[in-house]
């Protein structure tokens, strides 16, 4: 038809397209590719209530199954796209079907790293965990008494290592930097997270390089450390971050750093192609960035399907992301990027801290541990461009800082 629309992709970031489209009153054609065997449905759970098992799948979904064929929303699961033909304005899937679009968006996430196969990756015994799949897989090991060495101290490292302690597994996790937490936040945060880790028992080694994962019969057994040592393991956690699924764009010749370039509007190198969420780079602050997170993928879908009917205007992010480890949580409000230096607050009760980031004498950013108002405060600031300084800070009540 010749104003179809498919997006590629059936995530987080194509849900969000799909109900602001709808919910625009646009009726064109709509179809969404997944090659996941699932309707669309949110991550983060993955790492937190699900892996525990206190959440259960179809809690998980983003739009209940009805939703889809109530607005003629048709979702194509277990099917993945293979091509892309910009001149034919078509869409490969595998096993030789094709869709028309007159608009496409790619909103294909992203993949996690893996270790090579030649230091161990492929043993059985080693995960990921990116989908329901791999949730699924890594439940089904996760048995009291096993040993898990997690690799990476990143967020679904942490994550998947409070998950593991909790269900009484030992765990260990080995960080190949000088600390925990280094993309996403600051040294003060990390010491934070890393002594609650400890207090659970989970043993945090930074500064150490895996040299490889042993294993026994094609199943793991161990992991090699830089320092000579093997640590014992029966399951291993890979978290060390994910690459931005750009093959289709780059196949088809769209402009692509790290992620698929577009504008405020989403608009990819082809104006009647759009790209969303992880896999999407996109210019924020006088500069190009990728954000990985439910904020980002939500919200530029959202304004990307206003701005395609002509109802919204740029995407302007306010980026704020969480991370739930025990009973503590994580907050964070804006980007640190830059930053020049930090002030440590605590907040009204035990365990709650935030670290303020600031450039240029004005705050851009916040980690916030169990202190829910100062990562609100941040938020709020920073959604109105309020400049606050460090002084501001240290010496005015938080709710002083919003008046
Ligand atoms: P995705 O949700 O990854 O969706 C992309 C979909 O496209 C996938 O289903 C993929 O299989 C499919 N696909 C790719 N290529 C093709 C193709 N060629 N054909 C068909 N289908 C294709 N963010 C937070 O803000 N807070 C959190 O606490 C948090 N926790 C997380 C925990 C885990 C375990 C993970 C993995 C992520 C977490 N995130 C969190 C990140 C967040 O989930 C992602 O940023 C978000 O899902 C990105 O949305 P997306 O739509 O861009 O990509
Ligand atoms: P991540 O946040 O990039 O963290 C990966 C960590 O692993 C980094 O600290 C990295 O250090 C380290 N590392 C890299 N190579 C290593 C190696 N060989 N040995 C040991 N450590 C190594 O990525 P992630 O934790 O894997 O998360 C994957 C994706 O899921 C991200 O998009 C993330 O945002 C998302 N996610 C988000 C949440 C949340 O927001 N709460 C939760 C789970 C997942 P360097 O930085 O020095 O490379």
């Amino acid at each position: 038809m010749s104003d179809s629309i498919v997006i590629i992709g059936a995530g987080q970031a194509a849900a969000a397209f799909a109900g602001k489209l709808r919910a625009l009153g646009s009726d064109r054609p709509l179809t969404i590719v997944g090659d996941e065997p699932v309707l669309p449905y949110q991550r983060p759970p993955l790492s937190k209530k699900y892996l525990v098992g206190e959440a259960t799948f179809d809690r998980l979904l983003l739009k209940p199954p009805a939703w889809y064929e109530a607005n003629a929303v048709t979702v194509l699961t277990g099917r993945r796209a293979v091509t892309i033909d910009r001149t034919r304005r078509t869409v490969g899937l595998e096993g030789g079907e094709e869709l028309s679009y007159a608009t496409l968006v790619l909103a294909t996430g992203a993949t996690p790293r893996r270790l090579p196969a030649v230091i161990g990756g492929d043993l059985r015994g080693v995960f990921t965990l990116r989908d329901k799949a791999d949730a699924d897989a890594l439940m089904a090991d996760f048995q009291p008494g096993r040993r898990l060495v997690v690799i990476g101290g990143g967020y679904v490292g942490l994550e998947t290592a409070a998950v593991a302690k909790t269900r009484g597994l030992e765990v260990t996790v080995v960080e190949l930097a000088d600390r925990i937490l280094k993309r996403v936040a600051a040294a003060g945060t990390a010491d934070l997270v890393r002594d609650l880790h400890r207090s659970h028992g989970v043993d945090i080694l930074e500064s150490t390089a895996i040299v490889r994962l042993v294993g026994d019969d094609g199943r793991l057994t161990g992991a090699e450390l830089m320092d000579g040592r093997t640590i014992a393991a029966d399951l291993a956690v890979v978290g060390i971050g994910v690459a931005p699924n750009t093959g289709l764009a780059e196949a088809a010749g769209l402009a692509v750093n790290d992620g698929i370039v577009v504008d405020q509007f989403a608009r990819t190198s082809d104006p009647d192609i759009i790209a969303l969420g992880d896999c999407a780079r996109f210019p924020y602050d006088g500069r190009l960035v990728r954000l990985e997170s439910v904020q980002n993928a939500f919200d530029q879908g959202e304004a990307a399907a206003a701005a395609l009917v002509g109802e919204g205007g740029a995407y302007v992010p306010q980026p704020w992301f969480w991370s739930d480890q025990y009973d503590a949580k994580l907050q964070i409000a804006g980007l640190h990027h830059g930053y020049g230096d930090t002030l440590a607050t605590d907040g009204p009760r035990p365990g709650s801290h935030a670290v303020w980031y600031f450039a240029s004498g004005a705050m851009i950013a916040v980690d916030a541990l169990n202190y829910p108002a100062a990562f609100v405060t941040a938020k709020k600031l920073l959604e109105a461009g309020k400049n606050v300084s460090r002084l501001d800070i240290e010496t005015k009540p938080l709710k002083e800082l919003l008046a």
